[in-house]
């Protein structure tokens, strides 16, 4: 795909999730790679239904800033991603409500914040790693979620929201709507019986993917 295609693919797609609620105001970040050196990402504070695909940032993979409008400070765990999952070509940071509200949980198994109750949730996701809370901005956020990105594909920070990463844009966003969905679907559960996947389907399933 050349450059000006993933520009106006990550337009598209941030658009479909702004008008689907996935997004609102200037919250959440998108970010995709362009071959081995570089990553375009979405500009600080610009709205999911705004975007410009001439005004996107466009930074290398340290982090250095190289064209278009100023990149959003999220982006900095982004890279540190990236640098620890050399198969996550693009990653999709929500404050969703249902993946935020479930992030302000106290008793949350930071282990694993979902466990399995559907296939399409732990072929997408598979487990959901819990980040303990810091401030926007503060640099922990990234070196905590470098712990978590070889073993895992999708992460909660707490208090804030879901980070999650795919094989291109188009699967990022794909695994981040059905984590979204799955969120939704486990606070209608909360207060009944939960009939849970057996260890064995899950791991069945997690071999299988997508
Ligand atoms: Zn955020």
């Amino acid at each position: 795909m050349t450059e000006q295609a993933q520009r106006e693919q990550l337009v598209a797609l941030a658009k479909s999730m702004f008008e689907r609620g996935y997004a609102t105001g200037g919250a959440g970040n998108l970010s995709v790679r362009l071959g081995d050196e570089h990553l375009l990402a979405t500009p600080t504070g610009a709205s999911f239904g705004r975007l410009d695909p001439a005004r996107l940032s466009l930074l290398d993979m340290n982090g250095q800033h190289l064209s278009g409008d100023k990149p959003s400070k999220e982006v900095s765990f982004h890279l540190a991603i990236y640098q620890q999952r050399p198969s996550a070509k693009a990653i999709v940071h929500l404050h969703s409500t249902y993946l935020t509200a479930l992030s302000c949980l106290s008793e949350l198994d930071r282990a694993n914040a979902i466990k399995a109750f559907t296939p399409y949730y732990v072929m997408r996701v598979g487990s959901l790693p819990v980040v303990e809370y810091f401030n926007p901005g503060d640099p922990r956020i990234g070196s905590e979620l470098a712990k978590l990105a070889p073993d895992y594909r999708a992460y909660l920070l707490a208090n804030h929201g879901p980070v999650v990463t795919g094989s291109d844009l188009l699967d990022a966003v794909d695994n981040a709507e059905e984590l979204e969905e799955t969120a939704k679907l486990y606070l209608l559960l909360r207060g009944n019986q939960v009939a849970y996947l057996s260890d064995e389907n899950v791991a069945i399933l997690a071999s299988k993917g997508v």
